[in-house]
C-alpha cells in the first residue's frame, strides 16, 4: 500500500513538472535561477567595478573602499566564493556583467539550465494496475535461510576504533576499605594515604559494668542439714540373723 502510495507520487511529480518545463526556452535559465539573478541586479548600486584587465574586475562596497573583491570573469570566480561554489553568479559579478547585458546562461552552471531541468524530467513511471490484474510469481519469494556459523556467537559487540566504552552502572566496594574503588579487598592497600583503615567507622556504644552475678544453686541436696542416720537395716538385718543361732 505504502509502496503504491509512493509510486503514484513520484509519477505524478515527473509529470507535473515536465508539463511546466515544456513552455521554457532551452537556452534560458530555469525560473527560480533567473529569480535569484534578478535579486541581485537590484543590489548592483550597492557597489562601484574598477577594471584591472580584460575580464579581470575589482568591486569596492559604495560603503567603505575596504570591502572589496576581485572577479575574473573568464575563471568564473569571485572572492566571495559564491560563483565557484554555486556556479550562479554572485553579486559582485553581476555588478560586472550587468552593463553589457548577457546572456545569464552562458555564465552560469549547466545545472541551473532549463534544457537540464527538461533531460532531468524526460522520463516516466508507467501507471501500477490494481492490484488483482497483478501477474502472479510462479513460487513465492522468502527471505534467506538463517546459516549458523562455527563458534560460539559473540555476546558484546566490537567497539569502533573511536567509541569508548560505557562503564559499568554497579559502582564496586571494596570489602576491607569500604570505599568504590575498582580494587576488591584481596587487592586492597589500606585506602588513601592517611586514613587509619582499622579505625571502626561507627564505633559501638561502649558496654555497661558488669553486675556481679547471683550464685548459681545446682543441688539443692548439698545443702540440707546432715542429719544423723540410725543403724543402717543392713547391719540390723545381719545383727538378727546373727542372733537366731546362738537361740
Ligand atoms: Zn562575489
Ligand atoms: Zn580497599
Amino acid at each position: 500500500m505504502l509502496v503504491e502510495m509512493f509510486h503514484m507520487m513520484v509519477m505524478k511529480l515527473i509529470y507535473d513538472r515536465k508539463m511546466t518545463s515544456k513552455e521554457w526556452s532551452d537556452f534560458d535559465l530555469t525560473p527560480r535561477a533567473k529569480k535569484m539573478i534578478d535579486q541581485r541586479e537590484k543590489q548592483v548600486n550597492r557597489y562601484h567595478v574598477n577594471g584591472a584587465d580584460e575580464g579581470l574586475f575589482c568591486v569596492t562596497s559604495v560603503l567603505s573602499i575596504e570591502n572589496r573583491w576581485t572577479v575574473d570573469v573568464n575563471a568564473r570566480t569571485c572572492d566571495c566564493c559564491v560563483w565557484d561554489l554555486t556556479g550562479l553568479l554572485c553579486v559582485h559579478a553581476v555588478a560586472v556583467l550587468l552593463p553589457s547585458r548577457p546572456s545569464w546562461t552562458m555564465f552560469s552552471s549547466p545545472y541551473y539550465h532549463a534544457s537540464t531541468y527538461k533531460k532531468a524530467y524526460a522520463g516516466k513511471i508507467v501507471p501500477l494496475p490494481e492490484q488483482i490484474l497483478w501477474d502472479q510469481p510462479a513460487f513465492e519469494v522468502g527471505p534467506p535461510g538463517r546459516h549458523r556459523l562455527p563458534g560460539r556467537p559473540k555476546g558484546v559487540r566490537r567497539l569502533e576504533s573511536d567509541e569508548i566504552r560505557r562503564a559499568s552502572k554497579r559502582q564496586r566496594i571494596c570489602g576491607r576499605c569500604k570505599l568504590p574503588s575498582d580494587h576488591n579487598a584481596r587487592g586492597c592497600q589500606g585506602g588513601p594515604i592517611g586514613g587509619n583503615t582499622k579505625k571502626r567507622r561507627d564505633p559501638r556504644p561502649p558496654r555497661e559494668p558488669k553486675s556481679p552475678r547471683p550464685r548459681r544453686v545446682t543441688n539443692t541436696v548439698y545443702n540440707r542439714p546432715k542429719v544423723s542416720r540410725g543403724p543402717r537395716r543392713r547391719k540390723a538385718a545381719m545383727g538378727t540373723s546373727g542372733e537366731s543361732p546362738g537361740c
